[in-house]
């Protein structure tokens, strides 16, 4: 059956990419993992909320040794200039000498991604690099490599299996488009 247009809050979304389509995906970026990772036992750190469902989609195809675990990125106000301020929560496991992997579920201007990577690299991992569902080429702000990428779309606002517009449509299992 054809997907239909969705609404949420004020907004319209029409149907952009199929499940079938992100599980190809996803099962191209575990082939590629699972390859680059043998023997190397990664840490794979999901970054919540929104890469939940990517995050236990991809690592139902993992199938070398690794661990997985969760973060969330906290923003607050800062009261100095620098206005808005991030912080990396829920963080356990000892990173140094770890190969680690973050879990994306999109990387749009990139300063999420700017932060983590930072945060990250002071406890010198052994290696770290990035997997994200999806990215937006046109937006990026930051000299950024990300080693993988599930599928590269333009700039327009995305919706379902895991990312929210204010809260909602996380729980769709295709992506829908804002028209
Ligand atoms: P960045 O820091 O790269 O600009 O953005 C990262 C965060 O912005 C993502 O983790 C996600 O929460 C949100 N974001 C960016 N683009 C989209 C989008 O198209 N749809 C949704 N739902 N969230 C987005
Ligand atoms: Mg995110």
């Amino acid at each position: 059956m054809p997907l239909s247009t969705i609404s949420l809050h004020d907004k319209e979304f029409s149907p952009y990419l199929s499940a079938n389509e992100l599980s190809t995906a996803i099962r191209l970026l575990a082939q590629r993992l699972n390859e680059e990772y043998a023997n190397r036992q990664p840490l794979f750190v999901a970054v919540l909320n929104g890469s939940f469902m990517f995050a236990a989609d991809l690592l139902k195809e993992i199938t070398i040794p690794c661990e997985i675990t969760f973060i969330r990125v906290a923003s607050y106000e800062g009261t100095g200039s620098t206005g808005h301020i991030q912080q990396v929560l829920g963080l356990r496991e000892e990173v140094k000498e770890r190969h680690v992997v973050l879990l994306e579920d999109i990387v749009d201007t990139g300063n999420t991604m700017q932060l983590l990577l930072e945060q990250f690299n002071k406890q010198e991992p052994a290696s770290l690099e990035v997997a994200t569902l999806f990215m937006k080429p046109e937006c990026l702000l930051h000299d950024l490599h990300i080693r993988y990428v599930g599928l590269s779309i333009p700039n327009d606002f995305i919706v379902g299996y895991g990312l929210d517009y204010d809260g909602l449509g996380r729980n769709y299992p295709d992506v829908y488009k804002a028209v």
